[in-house]
């Protein structure tokens, strides 16, 4: 079965046709700018030279989706003959609230549902209810599943998802932890039992997913525990632009030395912070790298909070989980920081974990980067949601 995964941004889309007979990705595509002036389209294909473009206006999803569908009929770039061997679509949803535990068949309840998730995610779930909405529309009988960033995390219990508030925030506006990055997290969880050859619920797990947004997660024994992501993204970890965890009070002290609203104080934490903020520099962590070997302070320090948050948080998920069996570092600066995975596996030693300096040299590649004497394992592996979201969309199908 050929199955179409979607990942729908508010202007862009990224897309992948995925053959699910062998788990081959026939081609592989980006469209940016939808909505706006310069909308483009360019798509790939693993074995073929170059890079299919096609730059034409598209005032919407539906626009945008109709080109996907032209461009993967594409001879050269594209992955099918015919519009009738794609058998299913798989669209990413960041946000299912609590009503979702796990991914769906897409019906007109579970549209409502997605919808009633709006005011949680109101970045992103309108983005991906437009995909849905232009594939309905254009692919009338073909069959979709929504697969949800936040169910992977549904398992938690009440003590790690509910906050210090006051108790009917959370019934009166579903105030709470929910978790993101879950597809990716399920994914490298589940590879690193596979990798070991162990029954996943033998083991206490611990899940890095450290890129430009990042999140830890406990799985212990396949069921996530708790993870550092909140309400919203910007929980946690120091990321590229979003400042993670701070002292809430530093808000209100804010809104009145420096007249920010909301809207300002929303955009501070989440587009202005992080290593970005905190350096002024980028939020790209080897121009902070970069910087840092340079003798900049601001970076190096940057760096080092950075790394110390993440440890922070290995530590306390070990402690919560009584133990850990396995910590597994994965997407862009997991999968290919050297430097950095080193810097966060150092000083760890007391909890049993021991890198192995000369696996630790790969970038992109899975692979055990501790030592054979480690107690506690150490694995990078590569996150690939869009596999997930094809895997999840098969099930539910077929
Ligand atoms: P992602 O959000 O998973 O695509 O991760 C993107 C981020 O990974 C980039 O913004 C970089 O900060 C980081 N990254 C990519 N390559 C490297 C590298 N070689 N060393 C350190 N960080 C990297």
């Amino acid at each position: 079965m050929k199955i179409l995964v979607l990942n729908c941004g508010s202007s862009s889309l990224k897309y992948q046709l995925i053959d699910m007979n062998n788990e081959e990705v026939l081609c592989i595509g980006l469209v940016e700018r939808i909505g706006i002036d310069g909308s483009i389209l360019k798509q790939e294909k693993d074995g073929v030279e170059g890079k299919l473009i096609k730059e034409e206006p598209m005032k919407n999803h539906q626009d945008a989706i109709k080109l996907v569908l032209e461009a993967v009929l594409h001879p050269e770039f594209g992955g099918v003959k015919e519009m009738s061997e794609i058998e299913a679509v798989g669209h990413r949803v960041v946000h299912g609230g609590e009503k979702f535990a796990s991914s769906v068949l897409i019906t007109e309840e579970v549209e409502k549902a997605i919808k009633e998730c709006v005011d949680l995610a109101p970045l992103h779930n309108p983005a991906n209810i437009m995909g849905i909405d232009a594939c309905k529309a254009i692919l009338p009988n073909v069959p979709m599943v929504a697969v949800f960033d936040t169910a992977f995390h549904q398992t938690m219990p009440k003590s790690s998802y509910l906050y210090g508030l006051p108790h009917e925030l959370y019934t009166k506006y579903g105030v709470r932890r929910y978790g993101f990055h879950g597809t990716s997290h399920k994914y490298v969880s589940q590879r690193a039992a596979e990798m070991l050859g162990k029954d996943i619920k033998d083991l206490k797990i611990i899940t890095c997913h450290l890129g430009n947004g990042a999140s830890i997660a406990a799985v212990d024994g396949g069921k996530c525990i708790d993870t550092s992501m909140g309400f919203t993204p910007l929980e946690g970890l120091i990321m590229g632009t979003r400042c993670g965890d701070i002292d809430s009070a530093i808000l209100p002290f804010l809104m009145q030395k420096e007249g920010l609203d909301a809207d300002g104080l929303s955009n501070l934490m989440n587009k202005q912070s992080g290593v970005y903020g905190m350096t002024g520099i980028s939020s790209d962590f080897r121009d902070i790298e970069g910087a840092a070997e340079k003798g900049d302070e601001k970076a190096q320090v940057a760096l080092d909070a950075y790394v110390k948050k993440v440890q922070k948080y290995i530590g306390s998920y070990a402690a919560e989980m009584n133990g850990v069996d396995v910590v597994v570092f994965t997407a862009g600066v997991g999968e290919n920081g050297i430097d950095l995975r080193g810097r966060i596996a150092s000083n760890m030693e007391f909890l049993g974990m021991k890198l192995d300096e000369e696996s630790n040299k790969v970038r992109g590649k899975e692979r055990v980067i501790s030592t054979t004497d480690s107690k506690v394992k150490m694995l990078l592996i590569p996150t690939n949601e869009e596999l997930m979201i094809a895997r999840d969309t098969l099930n539910l199908v077929k």
